[in-house]
């Protein structure tokens, strides 16, 4: 190898350099100033913060902009081994060895912090590999470079990322449609009333909805892009914006012979079947939970930090709301869980909504809050029930 890297056994070996990836780096030094760490990443090595990557353009920031440490900071900031542009292909369990694009490396206890990838539908049409998709800041780089200069942007998927892509696109001045299979937006996340809510202020900002509806074929039209709708309508825009969801990266777990469902599966300590290997973040399932947000990170890093060091610390989330990042209305989320049963209410209050989900004997189990009903958020999180408690 062409830098430097612990040979010992008890060398904590983290693959990832996203939210996870860096969370537990810091957490073990919180923890342990001298615990040798290597992290492996085939990015670039920054830190950013990625939830940014939706409301750039509307606070004008340029892709690099958004890096908060280069690769060399965080080696600096926190004494570790980094290994950027370096792609992992294997893992051998056996020999506790990782095979790298940069050479063969041994590990104590390995964190797979790999992220997930943004879903593809398959599309027709002579335009189809011209649809983008912006998960990380390299996509997000060439995705304002394909707008630069131009006027409209069609996005598939009216879910969180979806949403806030739209509103941070009129905000910058383009003309946006949005295009759903579900019937209303943010169909995962909110009841219909909520969603009408905020479907009409983003419809006063300038967004356009399709829903019910999905893309049959995006065609070359001239210099721009003709999208064709199920529904038989057809949309003109510039450039194509993908937004129907994520895929953990299980792919290189599941060659190692670890169980995967979702994402890779984990127990309470973040371990996976296989000793000595853990995961964490937007490619992990813990009890069932595949949570692709920032606070569940922050929580498994603090559990999993202690549990690298030998100090076997099982995870706890308590409810996490989620904040939809949305201008024309600001939205707070907490859905209630799986399967949960009760019913939706939602009252609408003086510039806002407030939406609650009860079971049937009264138990708060999850809500939607909106423009003023926002200031509820630290009142209505404590009423919940935790996510694993
Ligand atoms: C536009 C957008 C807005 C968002 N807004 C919010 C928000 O407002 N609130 C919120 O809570 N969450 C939000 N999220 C989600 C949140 O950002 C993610 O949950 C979090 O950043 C995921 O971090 P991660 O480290 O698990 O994954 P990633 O950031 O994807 O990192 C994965 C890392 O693994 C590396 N990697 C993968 N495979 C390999 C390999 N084989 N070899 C080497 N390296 C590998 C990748 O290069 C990368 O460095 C948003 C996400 C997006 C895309």
């Amino acid at each position: 190898m062409n830098q430097t890297t612990p040979q010992s056994d008890s060398a904590i070996v983290i693959i990832g350099s996203g939210l996870a990836g860096y969370t537990v780096a810091r957490e073990i030094r919180k923890l342990d100033k001298a615990a040798p760490i290597t992290l492996i990443t085939r990015e670039p090595g920054y830190f950013y913060s990625k939830p940014m990557l939706s409301t750039a353009l509307a606070s004008k920031k340029e892709a690099m902009q958004l890096v908060s440490t280069a690769a060399d900071g965080m080696t600096t900031q926190l004494e570790m081994t980094i290994l950027s542009e370096c792609n992992v292909s294997e893992i051998n369990a056996g020999t506790q060895t990782i095979k790298t694009s940069k050479g063969d490396l041994p590990y104590g206890k390995l964190v797979m912090a790999l992220g997930a990838d943004q879903i593809r539908l398959p599309l027709q049409g002579s335009a189809a590999n011209e649809v983008i998709t912006v998960n990380d800041l390299e996509d997000y780089a060439r995705f304002r470079t394909a707008i630069e200069g131009k006027k409209k942007v069609a996005i598939l998927g009216a879910g969180l990322i979806g949403c806030e892509f739209a509103n941070d696109l009129v905000l910058g001045g383009y003309e946006v449609d949005v295009i759903d299979l579900a019937p209303q937006a943010l169909g995962r996340l909110l009841p219909e009333a909520a969603a009408l809510e905020l479907q009409g202020k983003l419809s006063a900002a300038g967004v356009r909805w399709h829903l019910d509806t999905t893309v049959n074929a995006i065609d070359h039209k001239g210099d721009s892009l003709q999208v064709t709708l199920k529904n038989g309508s057809t949309i003109n825009c510039d450039v194509f914006l993908s937004a129907v969801g994520l895929k953990p990266r299980i792919e290189l777990a599941k060659a190692t012979g670890i169980n995967v469902g979702t994402g890779i599966q984990v127990n309470r300590e973040l371990e996976t079947n296989i000793k000595n290997i853990f995961a964490i973040g937007d490619c992990a399932e813990v009890d069932g939970l595949v949570l692709p947000y920032v606070m569940p990170i922050m929580q498994a890093a603090r559990a999993l930090a202690p549990t690298l060091l030998g100090q076997a610390t099982a995870l706890t989330y308590p409810a996490m709301p989620v904040m939809v990042k949305t201008p024309a209305l600001p939205t707070i989320v907490s859905p209630p869980a799986k399967g949960a049963e009760g019913k939706w209410t939602t009252t609408p209050v003086e510039g806002g909504l407030e939406a609650r989900f009860e079971s049937a004997d009264g138990k708060l189990l999850g809500f939607a809050l909106m423009g003023t009903a926002t200031a509820q958020r630290g009142a209505l999180t404590k009423e919940l029930p935790a996510m694993l408690a």
